[in-house]
């Protein structure tokens, strides 16, 4: 047993990816939450890489940033819009990390001339990871989500470290929910449990039972089906919860409350029931699905295929519309198709548009005629991170005249580099977790459009860049109209971008995006859309 009291709820996965672990595990915190109990999420990645900083969006989806700056999953991002509680580095551990940390204590010799093993010494760093959590006592429940599916070869380790970690703790400190998929066959008219069947077995071979199943599927699940796989899986029938398809992931926790999700989570834990009080979620849910108006925006990067890519943005825009009771339909497009010749007809329908983070060269050509555009005609803008490095290099090339000003990230060699390398970043070589990130403090200027946003002079946003607004040029730009509203006092870099003469528009180094959640929506989101309806107005 361990010492301190927290109680460990572990999610796997069967059949298939992309079931939704991650949200199924924020809905059931969302629950326990609501009762009063204090938990965390906590992601085990089996990738190799040490974080997911170095990962191209199209291989994993937006990299999520935390307050302490680590380069993160995008499933914490859920943790945090369904909590409203801030995560951390120890919320994410991936195998990379794992065997970086095991190798580093094998080259100070601390096994003492043990040869280093799968087991037991990656499976001890790994339960020494989710205890650490644990550890600190602020929490009651902890619930640790396994990526991928069991099964496979990558994730063996933590199934083990599970296995050990249920031995030691007991089953009344540690349960097992297996998320998994039962389909649906047409031809058939039937849903299939077999699957189910199989990725329990599987999981057993591992020494893991499941304490309960959470059913992805298409179709509601009949009594019949239910007893089939408490009898085949070795689970109670009222362990058998049925997940069916939603709208929108912010009914999930609605559904897994009417299924008794936490009432059987804790029961098996021995610990007390109360009715969850969802009323501030409940009104939020209220408002996003009675919208009373329509906006268009449009979304300007270059991984606009992927819903996943700009995950928190899209998620704060549904928070910032349901506040101001609209629904935000919001149009995803590539800044490479975007040019002089047909800007006007691409964009002349939105309301606002937003030019997303980015890296490299490819698009930005695109990006810089599309804020042209909307600077000239009046439509409110909002660049956020490299949007607003294109927002000051639009200015540069197109109010100042110095027309071949660039970002030294595009153009190495410019003569006008308005955007350059911090020069903390010149000597690093490294490219992963060595950019300048997590939560640093801003200083925002009276009188601004962003100090109307705010309604403070000092915040803290999440960052995560390598290049800044050159400090050189910004008597030039304030002269001419472009002034910065935010600053690091310390540092003196340039936060917040926004010109005079505009109905709205902000371009900023940081990423509001990572901080908006269902209950805290964030104030430069709000005041985005509410400019976005006002703009519809006209
Ligand atoms: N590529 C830019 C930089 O490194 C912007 C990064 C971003 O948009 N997150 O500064």
């Amino acid at each position: 047993m361990m010492s301190s009291q927290t109680k460990y709820i572990f999610v796997t996965g069967g059949v298939s990816s992309s079931l939704g672990k991650g949200i199924v595990a924020a809905s059931l915190a969302k629950l326990l939450q609501a009762q009063g109990y204090k938990i965390t999420i906590q992601k085990l990645d089996p990738y190799i890489n040490v974080d997911p900083g170095t990962l191209n969006p199209y291989e994993h989806g937006e990299c999520y940033v935390t307050n302490d700056g680590a380069e993160t999953d995008l499933d914490l991002g859920h943790y945090e819009r369904f909590l409203n509680v801030p995560t951390s580095q120890a919320n994410n551990i991936t195998t990379g990390r794992i065997y970086q940390s095991v190798i580093s204590k094998e080259r100070q010799g601390m096994y003492l001339g043990k040869t280093v093993q799968v087991i037991p010494h990656i499976t001890d760093e790994i339960k020494e990871n989710i205890k650490f959590l644990g550890s600190k006592g602020e929490f009651d429940i902890i619930i640790t989500e396994i990526g991928g599916t069991v099964g496979d070869i990558e994730s063996l380790p933590y199934v083990e470290a599970l296995r050990q970690l249920r031995w030691e703790m007991g089953e009344d400190n540690l349960i097992v929910i297996h998320l998994t998929l039962i389909p649906y066959l047409s031809a058939a008219k039937e849903l299939k449990t077999k699957p189910t069947q199989h990725s329990v077995k599987t999981l057993m071979e591992s020494g893991v039972q499941a304490d309960i199943l959470v059913c992805r599927t298409e179709h509601e699940l009949n009594d019949e089906i239910k007893e089939k796989l408490a009898r085949f899986c070795n689970v109670n029938v009222d362990c058998v919860i049925e997940s069916v398809d939603v709208n929108t992931i912010y009914d999930v926790p609605n559904h897994m409350y009417r299924e008794r999700l936490d009432k059987v989570a804790l029961k098996k834990l021995k610990l007390n029931y109360n009715k969850p009080d969802l009323n501030s979620w409940n009104n939020f849910l209220k408002k996003y699905k009675n919208p009373k108006n329509a906006i268009k925006i449009a979304l300007i990067g270059k991984y606009v295929e992927l819903q996943d890519s700009y995950k928190s943005i899209l998620e704060s825009f549904i928070h910032a519309g349901a506040v101001n009771e609209v629904e935000v339909n919001i149009v995803p497009l590539h800044s490479e198709f975007i040019n002089s010749k047909n800007v006007h007809e691409k964009l002349e329908s939105f309301n606002g548009i937003l030019v997303a983070p980015g890296f490299g060269e490819r698009g930005v050509e695109g990006k810089i005629e599309a804020i042209k555009y909307v600077r000239l005609n009046g439509i409110p803008f909002f660049g956020i991170c490299y949007g607003m490095q294109m927002a000051v290099i639009e200015y540069a090339r197109n109010v100042l005249d110095l027309h071949d000003a660039n970002s030294t990230e595009v153009n190495p060699n410019t003569n006008n580099p308005v955007i350059d390398l911090m020069e903390e970043q010149k000597n690093i070589t490294d490219k992963g977790g060595t950019m300048r990130l997590g939560s640093w403090a801003c200083d925002i200027v009276k009188e601004t459009l962003c100090h109307s946003v705010y309604k403070t002079e000092s915040i803290d946003e999440r960052h995560r860049h390598r290049y800044e607004l050159n400090n050189k040029y910004l008597e030039q730009l304030h002269e001419k109209g472009l002034i910065a509203s935010g600053k690091n006092k310390d540092t003196n870099l340039v936060e917040v971008v926004e010109i005079k003469n505009h109905p709205w528009f902000i371009g900023v180094q940081f990423h509001p995006e990572y901080k908006s959640t269902v209950l805290s929506p964030h104030p430069l989101f709000v005041s985005f859309v509410s400019a976005a309806i006002l703009n519809k107005s006209k």
